[in-house]
């Protein structure tokens, strides 16, 4: 295995590519914010699968994070990062400044309309148009044949299908099925700023997707009584502060009225002033 490369610059990522892309190589990137862990690590190994070179980008988009969100306070651990990377056959680990990746001057917004109205979108306004803007930056820079998104941020990756069909993208964006602990808390860098009393409090978010799936194995297939059954659950949880739950199409994201093999259940709750987010198929065929 060759050493990984650490790549700052746009313009040295952008030339990198293009010796890998006309030797013949198929390119696989990975998009992350950093703070490693086996959630991210997965999607690298799938990278490795599909491309013959992966490429992890790791950028903490301001453009994504609101006014009075949590930017400043987002966990980092660049050196440990790279070690990771570099045990999982990660080729170009491309960290660029934010400087780099928004030029004095910056005023140019990719938004997709409709699918972001909804759940993570209404809650996080403009949350959305920063995670297209900087993703269509990172196709252009990096120069993907495919992508890996976690199924996790499930309205982040029908935002980005939904862009790269609408601008004539040519990516192929792969998903990957969401990573838990054991215990089924989904993993994220955000966990790390639960304390031991929220780490168990989080795990009404799973409890509440498991309740769910039991109802609708026993036969329930209203969608409108399941939500109501699982905020109460989660109503009845300490120290959990419901931002949305919903029963929604898993491509479209219009809520459904019935339970069918698309139907997708999602949730946003705050433990203490960590927002976490799960979500889950209701019905495998
Ligand atoms: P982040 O660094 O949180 O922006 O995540 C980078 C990528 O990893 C995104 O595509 C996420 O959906 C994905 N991801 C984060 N957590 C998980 C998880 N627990 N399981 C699968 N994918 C994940």
């Amino acid at each position: 295995m060759t050493a990984m490369e650490v790549i700052g610059s746009p313009v040295e990522m952008s030339a990198w590519s293009d010796r890998v892309r006309a030797s013949g190589k198929r390119i696989c990137l990975v998009p992350t914010m950093g703070f490693f862990h086996e959630g991210h690590l997965a999607l690298m190994r799938k990278a490795g699968e599909i491309g013959d070179k992966v490429v992890v980008s790791l950028f903490v988009n301001p453009m994504q994070f609101g006014a009075h969100e949590d930017l400043d306070r987002y966990p980092r651990a660049f050196a440990r990062d790279c070690e990771l990377a570099g045990q999982h056959n990660v080729s170009v680990m491309f960290a660029p400044s934010p400087d780099a990746v928004y030029p004095k001057g910056f005023q140019t917004r990719v938004e997709v309309e409709g699918l972001t109205g909804t759940l993570c979108g209404r809650s996080r306004p403009g949350h959305f148009a920063g995670v297209t803007t900087v993703v269509v930056k990172l196709f252009h820079m990096v120069k993907p044949h495919s992508a890996v998104f976690g199924e996790k941020d499930f309205q982040q990756l029908a935002v980005i299908k939904r862009m790269t069909i609408d601008l004539n993208l040519e990516v192929e964006i792969v998903s990957h099925p969401i990573v838990r602990e054991k215990d089924g808390l989904a993993m994220s860098s955000r966990n790390s700023y639960l304390n031991a009393e929220e780490r168990r409090r989080a795990l009404c978010l799973h409890q509440a997707l498991q309740l769910a799936r039991g109802r609708v194995a026993a036969g329930e297939r209203n969608a409108s009584l399941l939500c109501v059954e699982v905020q109460q659950y989660i109503a009845g949880c300490a120290g959990a502060e419901i931002d949305y739950v919903a029963i929604v199409d898993s491509e479209t994201l219009v809520s459904c009225d019935e339970i069918t093999d698309q139907s997708l259940l999602a949730l946003a709750v705050k433990i203490g002033r960590t927002r976490l987010i799960d979500n889950t198929h209701l019905l495998v065929s």
